[in-house]
């Protein structure tokens, strides 16, 4: 087919469409519909093919994202979704959850006044329509080998693992706490980003390809790791990141006040099929005054879901400015276009409660950007004589996680930083393995909270250095 490279001068960027205001604030369905065919070629075909991808390499995964889209504009669904796997192992997830704005879409070579080629929405779309048209992982050329890997998380660090081992053909065998896979993809990440039936197609596919599931199983309490590791050729361990920050606030212990994931898993649950888990009860601030402290995607998660439950009110109260959020511009997009109400500039000092202990506000202090920190973020400093009151009836802390490796760990040689992250992307001899040459890492727990690409991509590394390691036994 003659590509026509000026595409984009006549076809602007155009999202696929979302469902009405109106209906967003009441449901939790992802709000995105899929494009029509025609808008989705024509949005595949503004991509200029330029000789160097900048999209590919801001990917994590590093996409062949020119040759599938130039697959999607020819409407060939099965060869665009066979390409995708190659390099990532859920593509139908990244392409609803990924921050493009950060990533591939934000290096695209349009992005400079013409409006980035819409990358993440045809992924998606691309993979749903080949999944709907039955199409499926083929491994019947792959020759079966002997070693067996336990993989500890069914997050996607610990799929993505899996999924390379299987199309290797090595068993994989995953542990996970929870009663279904999917690790923050399923319990974090609410259904209006991400729908629940994407994961539970995604278990049976991965089943399919005959990775093993063992579910509602925590390692070190109902087995004990040195059970796996002396069962296993190797083991992989993606057990995330799950120390909520709190900021230290005095009266976070108020009735009325919340942390973030709890928060949300409480809500997420009583959507899905399975038995809720006791220690996650519903959380419901329905005719609550919500104030969601915190700019990340986690707080940006709970904004959203407040609306959805019927608050009176929700503002998310953010220490820096707009342009210093880490939140997703999209995610922050649609969060004020839902009515939340976003107050920047403002550091909380205190959880204040009226006499009965129930929280009545927060005692805030607004605050300017002083000079930038080690990571080149100017830092939030407080304005002399600005401290008010903000009136709440529900608190949300979405303040961020830190690593909390299981004491197992150090059981097992595998060596920590300081921070308590796993370290595994150092001297050793295969990717991704840890200071025990049979144990490897990956994920939030290898790289403190980051996202889900991110996650897949060390999984996908650790994988291959699980290989190495076999041919080199
Ligand atoms: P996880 O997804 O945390 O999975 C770890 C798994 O290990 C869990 O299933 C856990 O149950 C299991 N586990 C832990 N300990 C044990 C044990 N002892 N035994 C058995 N199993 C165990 N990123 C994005 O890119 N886009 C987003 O929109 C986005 N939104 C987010 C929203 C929220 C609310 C949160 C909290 C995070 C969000 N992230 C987002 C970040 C992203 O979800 C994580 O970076 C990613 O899931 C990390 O993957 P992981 O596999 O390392 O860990
Ligand atoms: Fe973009 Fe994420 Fe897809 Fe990579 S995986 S192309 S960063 S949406």
């Amino acid at each position: 087919m003659n590509k026509n490279i000026y595409q984009f001068l006549d076809v602007q960027r155009i999202d696929p469409p979302k469902r009405s205001v109106e209906e967003r604030r009441i449901e939790f369905k992802e709000i995105y519909d899929p494009m029509p065919g025609v808008q989705l070629k024509g949005q595949a075909d503004r991509c200029l093919d330029c000789g160097n991808p900048y999209c590919e390499w801001q990917c994590p995964v590093h996409n062949y994202i020119p040759q599938w889209l130039e697959l999607a504009n020819e409407g060939r669904v099965i060869e665009a979704a066979e390409l995708m796997h190659k390099t990532n192992s859920l593509p139908e997830v990244c392409g609803r959850v990924c921050p493009q704005d950060r990533l591939c879409e934000g290096a695209c070579t349009l992005n400079d006044g013409f409006g980035a080629v819409t990358i993440g929405s045809i992924e998606k779309q691309m993979v749903d329509e080949a999944f709907k048209q039955g199409w499926r992982p083929d491994l019947s050329g792959v020759t079966q080998r002997q070693e067996r890997v336990a993989v500890i998380g069914a997050g996607p660090a610990g799929l993505a693992c899996a999924d390379v081992l299987a199309r290797n053909g090595v068993k994989a065998v995953v542990y996970d706490r929870y009663p279904e896979i999917g690790g923050l993809l399923t319990y974090g990440i609410p259904p209006f980003k991400l729908d629940k039936a994407v994961m539970t197609l995604r278990r049976e596919i991965f089943t399919d390809m005959g990775i093993e599931f063992k579910l509602g199983v925590e390692v070190g309490k109902d087995i004990s790791f040195a059970d796996l590791e002396a069962s296993y050729d190797a083991v992989f361990l993606a057990l995330g990141t799950y120390k909520a920050l709190d900021g230290k606030l005095k009266g976070l212990n108020a009735d009325g006040v919340y942390p973030a994931l709890p928060f949300l898993i409480g809500n997420t649950q009583r959507l899905m099929a399975h038995e809720p888990m006791s220690q996650y009860p519903l959380i419901d601030v329905k005719d609550e005054s919500v104030v969601v402290l915190g700019g990340g995607d986690t707080a940006m998660d709970c904004v959203r879901t407040s609306i959805r439950q019927g608050a009176k009110s929700v503002v998310c109260a953010y220490r820096r400015d707009e342009g210093n959020m880490p939140g997703s511009r999209k995610e922050v997009q649609n969060a004020r276009e839902e009515g939340v109400v976003f107050e920047f500039n403002l550091q909380p000092l205190e959880i204040v409660t009226d006499e009965t202990g129930k929280v009545s506000g927060v005692k805030m202090v607004r605050t300017e950007l002083g000079p930038a920190d080690d990571e080149g973020r100017r830092r939030p400093q407080a304005v002399a004589e600005s401290e008010f009151l903000m009136p709440a009836t529900a608190v949300i802390i979405a303040f961020g996680y830190q690593p909390n490796p299981p004491e197992w760990l150090q059981q097992h040689k595998v060596e920590l930083s300081n921070w308590g992250t796993v370290l595994a992307t150092g001297d050793t001899e295969f990717a991704m393995q840890t200071s025990n040459p049979k144990i490897f890492a990956g994920g939030d727990m290898v790289r403190g909270a980051d996202l889900v690409v991110t996650a897949i991509a060390e999984g996908r590394d650790a994988a291959e250095g699980i290989l190495d390691y076999f041919d080199r036994l």
